[in-house]
């Protein structure tokens, strides 16, 4: 594969960053790589942007490495910072750290590597501001249009635009510019906060949480809702439980499809409850395993487990800090929170407030509503206006079960002709239909790392022979 003079990243989130990064740090060819981000703070992306100390990660230091290849890589710079420095080592990588001090970890990767001399000498870059809006083919390379009218060409384009906004409810769109209508709650929200009275939160996830929090620590002396389907809140992590049982000796995890798998897991997840343990320990143990076994499930497994078995997964595999799950649960026992199980259904616009209509239930009426249901996972309802112009085009195409971009093992975008593309390729959130997890920095080093290694054509032989990306133990 001959050399791309440039290679344009669009998204500067964690993934399109440190896929600049390991190709500015890994290339010993000349290069020009372009970060195009529309938020402008190259690294922190929509997660750690957040100027609120009291957001903490949701995933303990000793993982967060930024870099596959250096897994002590973030503890060595906490050790950077005096507020750090009375902790002993096995304490400070148990730490779940405030996710703004993690922004900073990759501002600084990003202005040491992107910016300063990080890089090897034969590399160039630069970070532009702005939102790309389409990509027009050329010969040998793409032409990325900007909003504001700029282009620039690349031999190899990288698409890290990260997740799409909530999904939107019914009734939501006529209430876009209501004052008591929050429809995306990764954008601040606090200034639009009534003195008293009720704050709904739609959804009972991530998102949620931060919500909450944000209110406790706001001094908000109002009521707060909840409201999901099944009601269930996220649960906190836990340390130090041996369960050696599973999986069990002689069995192919990847092998079981959906149904055997299902009994096989609630199985054991019943015999950790009757020994009084917490059966989020086995899903903790089919990480290791679990994007082999999505990506040898057929089209019906995956929406079926999609559809039926998601909501719970989620619960017990996208854990909190504890002191985080504290003040969760402080607020519903003081009844400041209220938990709603109920499928939501119309927002309708009362005035200056929202009512939502929860299924079974009495409406809940609300001074301040916050769509926080969790990215939209339609990709061909994307509201990107890059990647319908790509859809459009024929550029991408929907993975088969809809639920992101279409790629090979090597991270190549499959146009709608299922070809390989010539010079586009993808990471992330967006690929969430081929791997299943594709969300957390433990998943997104290790493509990061992958797609600048098909970038420079160095790809491990193993794994162009797997056939999918080697597995790490993440936990
Ligand atoms: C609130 C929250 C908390 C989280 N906490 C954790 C955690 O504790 N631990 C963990 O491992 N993971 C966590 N995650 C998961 C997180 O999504 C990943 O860790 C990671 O940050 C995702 O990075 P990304 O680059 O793929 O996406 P993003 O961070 O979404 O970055 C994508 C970037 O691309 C930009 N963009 C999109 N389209 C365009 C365009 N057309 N033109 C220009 N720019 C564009 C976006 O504005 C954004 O800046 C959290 C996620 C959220 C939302």
């Amino acid at each position: 594969m001959p050399t791309p003079a440039c290679i344009a990243v669009l998204g500067g989130g964690f993934s399109g960053a440190m896929t600049a990064v390991n190709v500015a740090r890994l290339s010993d060819r000349p290069m020009h790589i372009v970060v195009v981000d529309d938020r402008g703070s190259v690294g922190r992306g929509v997660a750690y942007s957040v100027r609120r100390p009291e957001y903490l990660l949701n995933v303990a230091a000793r993982n967060m490495s930024a870099f596959r290849d250096e897994p002590d890589h973030f503890l060595r710079w906490l050790r950077t910072r005096a507020e750090f420095d009375p902790l002993p080592d096995a304490e400070l990588s148990e730490q779940f750290v405030p996710r703004q001090v993690y922004g900073d970890y990759l501002r600084s990767i990003v202005e040491n590597h992107l910016c300063g001399a990080g890089h090897r000498p034969c590399v160039s870059t630069e970070l532009v501001t702005g939102e790309a809006v389409d990509i027009e083919p050329g010969d040998g390379h793409g032409v990325i249009r900007m909003a504001d009218g700029a282009r620039i060409a690349a031999e190899k384009i990288v698409l890290a635009t990260g997740n799409e906004p909530p999904a939107p409810l019914p009734g939501a769109g006529a209430h876009d510019d209501h004052p008591a209508w929050v429809a995306n709650p990764w954008r601040q929200w606090e200034h639009r906060l009534p003195d008293t009275g009720s704050i709904a939160i739609l959804g009972t996830g991530l998102t949620a949480v931060d919500a909450i929090i944000t209110l406790g620590d706001l001094g908000w002396r109002g009521s707060i809702h909840a409201i999901s389907r099944h009601g269930w809140l996220p649960q906190p992590h836990f340390r130090g439980v041996e369960y050696p049982e599973f999986p069990p000796a002689g069995i192919d995890l990847t092998e079981l499809g959906l149904d055997a798998l299902r009994r096989l897991v609630s199985a054991h997840c019943a015999e950790l409850v009757a020994r009084d343990a917490d059966p989020a320990i086995v899903v903790d143990k089919l990480r290791p395993y679990t994007q082999r076994i999505w990506s040898r499930f057929s089209r019906e497994e995956r929406l079926e487990f999609a559809r039926r078995d998601a909501a719970r997964w989620n619960v017990l595999r996208h854990r909190i800090a504890p002191e985080i799950h504290d003040q969760v649960e402080q607020a519903r026992r003081a009844g400041v929170l209220t938990v709603h199980a109920g499928s939501i259904g119309q927002v309708q616009a009362v005035g200056e407030k929202i009512r939502i209509c929860v299924e079974a239930q009495q409406p809940v009426v609300a001074d301040l509503v916050i769509n926080a249901t969790g990215p939209s996972t339609r990709f061909s309802a994307t509201r990107s206006v890059l990647l319908r112009n790509l859809l459009t085009r024929g550029m991408v195409s929907p993975d088969d079960t809809d639920m992101g971009i279409r790629v090979d093992r090597d991270h190549t975008v499959l146009t709608c002709r299922g070809d390989r593309s010539a010079w586009l390729l993808a990471l992330g959130p967006t690929l969430r239909g081929t791997y299943w997890e594709t969300i957390a920095v433990p998943e997104l080093r290790v493509q990061a790392q992958r797609v600048a290694e098909t970038l420079l054509g160095t790809v491990p032989a193993d794994v162009e022979e797997e056939g999918q990306l080697r597995l790490e133990h993440m936990l």
